[in-house]
């Protein structure tokens, strides 16, 4: 992936001593090769690498202590002015704020919309969805199914009616019925189209949005960065959606799209759940694009369920190491509210899929886990290292289960306190991190 590979081009630069003019060249031909196999439009990467080289062949870097982590420290930078720099965030300044969402079909804006509404909700927004995708009857049930998963109201007025006055009637409605926010779920086609841009343009000129949002699929690369710019010289978007980043997208449109089409990404969206919308952090996509975890981001995702006081003692034990099965209990407890598992653990460093499947937490299992952690003593969960085998057999008399089951649970504890490790190394830390993409 993009990240392995400029994790490998950078990780020889990390700790180097002295760096030359042509290590820096070689590292950066490698790494412009990196982004255009990522899908990277290639101007950007032309002026990335430029710029790049440019500031890190200055004499403050190259006479530096440490040249290569300067190196890096510019190619991360770099990396995340592309992509903008600041999280953008919704502006809320009109009453209804109406958000228009829109782009192609299956680029995922019914579910988008629904996912966005959950977010405002957290953020004691009172949104309504409008349904305007009338070609497809099913498009309207979807939205109101998925609404009702995050219990938001849709207006929708069935397939006959014309989509524009669908919206105009959507925002009026919200007005009478205090909804704060609108939120437009409109059809897409297979690929731009004159017919798709016209029912668009309506739709703006009678709601008069705030925000633009395109959803656009990561999986679709070079061709994500021409439909932006298509939606955006049609109707001035104010923001990009990118969803579909959990799966093994290349990660070059989110480094392209900013700079090629000037419209900032708002939100990134990580799985079909309905909590896997985030807002996008440059600096933090950076990073994860370098490898080196988005503990802030997890932090974050935590604190949405957890209330504040937990989470900022799950990242105290995180970074002062611990991390208890008192904790791990609790944490469980927790997770079985965020969502899968995987998703979340996605987030840490040093995770890779092999690992990921060893700490894979069926939910069928959580009782019996429950169980094991309750027959140890206070003491024992604290310190788990002294539990021998006669303490084993002790623990799985007491829960019920045997000695594989409680050696199972101690291998993923171990594991999950070897990850927590690496996390609570995160500041200053070295050494090499590998980060899903
Ligand atoms: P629309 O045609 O633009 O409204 O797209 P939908 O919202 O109906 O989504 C199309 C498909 O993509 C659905 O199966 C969604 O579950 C899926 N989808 C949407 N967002 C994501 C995402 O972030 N990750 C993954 N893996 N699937 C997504
Ligand atoms: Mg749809």
């Amino acid at each position: 992936s993009l990240g392995d590979k400029l994790q490998d081009t950078i990780g020889k630069l990390r700790g180097k001593g002295k760096v030359t003019e042509q290590d820096v060249d070689e590292a950066m031909r490698e790494v412009k090769l990196a982004l255009l196999e990522a899908d990277v439009n290639f101007k950007v990467v032309k002026s990335f690498v430029k710029k790049v080289k440019e500031r890190s062949l200055g004499s403050d870097v190259m006479e530096s202590l440490t040249p290569g982590q300067q190196v890096i420290k510019i190619v991360m930078e770099e990396l995340s002015a592309l992509m903008g720099d600041n999280a953008e965030k919704i502006d809320f300044s009109k009453n209804p704020t109406v958000i228009l969402m829109t782009g192609l079909q299956g680029a995922g804006k019914t579910t988008t919309t629904a996912k966005l509404a959950r977010l405002l909700k957290k953020q004691n927004k009172r949104p309504l969805l409008v349904a305007c995708d009338v070609y497809r009857p099913a498009a309207i049930k979807q939205l109101e199914v998925l609404a009702s998963q995050v219990q938001v109201p849709v207006f929708a007025q069935g397939t006959d009616e014309d989509p524009v006055a669908i919206a105009r009637r959507g925002v009026e409605h919200a007005k009478a019925n205090g909804n704060d926010v609108v939120i437009i779920d409109t059809a897409g086609r297979l690929h731009v189209d004159e017919a798709l841009m016209d029912e668009i343009k309506g739709i703006k000129e009678a709601t008069a949005p705030t925000e633009i949002l395109l959803v656009l699929d990561a999986m679709t690369g070079q061709d994500a960065v021409k439909v932006a710019q298509a939606f955006n010289d049609a109707l001035s978007i104010t923001g990009v959606v990118l969803t579909k980043l959990d799966g093994d997208a290349r990660g070059g449109a989110a480094l392209s799209i900013r700079s090629v089409t000037d419209v900032p990404i708002k939100f990134i969206a990580l799985g079909e759940k309905l909590d896997a919308l985030e807002v996008f952090h440059p600096d933090r996509m950076a990073k994860r694009i370098l490898g080196m975890g988005d503990v802030v981001g997890l932090i974050e995702k935590a604190e949405e369920f957890v209330d504040e006081k937990k989470a900022k003692e799950l990242e105290e034990k995180i970074r002062s190491q611990t991390f208890t099965f008192d904790d791990f209990l609790d944490q469980m407890q927790q997770m079985r509210n965020l969502g899968p598992l995987e998703d979340l653990l996605g987030m840490l460093p040093g995770m890779n899929n092999k690992a990921m499947k060893n700490l894979k937490i069926d939910e069928k299992e959580f009782a019996r886990v429950e169980a094991i952690i309750q027959s140890m003593t206070k003491k024992e969960r604290t310190h788990p290292e002294i539990i021998d085998s006669s303490r084993k057999k002790r623990i799985a008399q007491g829960s019920g289960t045997d000695v594989r089951q409680v050696n199972g649970l101690l291998k993923q504890f171990k594991e999950l306190r070897k990850m927590m490790k690496k996390l609570g190394a995160m500041n200053g830390g070295k050494g090499k991190r590998k980060m899903k993409m």
